[in-house]
């Protein structure tokens, strides 16, 4: 049942190293909106740490989002992530403000900070939604995958906060005008003083893959499994990504037989992606692929096994030796 004492819905604004807000937040954002409307609606939050000074820099993307109030961090110990730092604030604030529902990207930070807040607060998180909705009792519905992605499981919390991460490209943000007036709230970061902060985050530095392939914002997706067979297939797929500008993804087979790296592994245990088409080459289609693609706009694949399952979610079905059709399709380029 609904607590009485909590109410609302707050959100991680997560800022990237290079100061943006990340995109999971306004992922997020779209569904507690949703969420927000089936409970009545109630407030939405958001939650940022910052370097002094720089919340000015943000404040404009918070416009028209309807977010109704952020809450903000501003403090020089909090310039690079810190799970101490972080975490300890986000838990007082919570206390403070009291949401019904906490939603944190799962990102790699929201992956470390999201455990650390709820096992403080002593309440529940699911992890890697899949989807969230409002249950008839009023209660968060969280779905995730569950026993290894055969089955989907809803979830639901018995304390508050209800807690939830959601990967980024789970949720769609649609381009709506909410004309909410946002409230920044500045808050103490006092209680760090006596705070032993035992990692310190010296640097980030992005991998080489993500630079070159940076799947998460691609449009088009090539993506190989095991009927690609070796080091080969991949240098076959890499030509023909390039050829129409998409970018490589994998499945954990391929991964796990060191023919791509685990940054473009697409699927449970990898990645998820929402590009405007995905070109499955030699997929079976397995649920624990799926779940990290389906939500693609197009789907293509090409498998040489008619009763592939992958042909049951592609909107074009191509039946066919990759090794035949690809090298075919850059010719007919040339
Ligand atoms: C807990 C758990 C988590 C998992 N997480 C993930 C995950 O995150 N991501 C993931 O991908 N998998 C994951 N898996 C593995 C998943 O269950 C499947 O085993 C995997 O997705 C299958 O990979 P595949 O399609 O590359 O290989 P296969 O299932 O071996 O399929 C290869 C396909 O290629 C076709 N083919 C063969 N030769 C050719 C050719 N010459 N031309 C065209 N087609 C050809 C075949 O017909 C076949 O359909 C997970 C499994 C578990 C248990």
């Amino acid at each position: 049942m609904p607590d009485e004492n909590n109410s609302g819905i707050m959100l991680y604004a997560q800022l990237t190293h290079e100061n943006y807000i990340h995109t999971v937040f306004f992922e997020l954002l779209e569904k507690a909106h949703e969420l927000s409307q089936k409970l009545g609606g109630v407030e939405i939050s958001a939650v940022c740490f910052a370097s002094p000074d720089t919340i000015e820099g943000f404040k404009g993307a918070f416009q028209n989002m309807g977010v109704n109030k952020v809450y903000y961090f501003e403090d020089k110990r909090l310039e690079k992530y810190s799970t101490q730092y972080y975490s300890k604030l986000f838990t007082e604030l919570v206390k403070e403000v009291k949401p019904e529902i906490l939603l944190i990207g799962a990102t790699n930070q929201g992956r470390d900070l999201a455990p650390r807040i709820s096992s403080s607060l002593h309440t529940g998180l699911t992890a890697d939604c899949i989807e969230l909705d409002i249950n008839e009792k009023g209660q968060l519905a969280a779905t995730r995958p569950t026993f290894g992605g055969e089955l989907m499981a809803t979830i639901l919390c018995k304390n508050y906060p209800q807690m939830a991460t959601v990967r980024p490209n789970v949720f769609k943000v649609h381009s709506v005008d909410y004309h909410a007036d946002t409230e920044f709230i500045r808050k103490d970061t006092s209680i760090l003083d006596g705070l032993k902060n035992d990692v310190e985050i010296i640097e980030f530095k992005k991998t080489i893959e993500n630079e070159i392939n940076n799947l998460d914002n691609a449009d088009i997706v090539v993506a190989g499994g095991m009927g690609l067979k070796n080091e080969k297939g991949f240098e076959l797929l890499q030509k023909f990504a390039d050829k129409i500008g998409g970018s490589v993804a994998a499945t954990r087979p391929a991964v796990e037989n060191g023919l791509a790296p685990h940054s473009i592994q697409i699927g449970q245990t990898g990645k998820t992606v929402r590009p405007k088409v995905y070109i499955a080459c030699g997929i079976s289609g397995a649920i624990q692929h799926t779940v990290g693609m389906d939500k693609a706009e197009h789907i293509i694949a090409i498998n040489n096994d008619p009763d592939a399952p992958i042909f049951g979610i592609a909107d074009t079905g191509i039946v066919g030796d990759f090794f035949e059709i690809v090298p075919k399709y850059l010719e007919l380029q040339h």
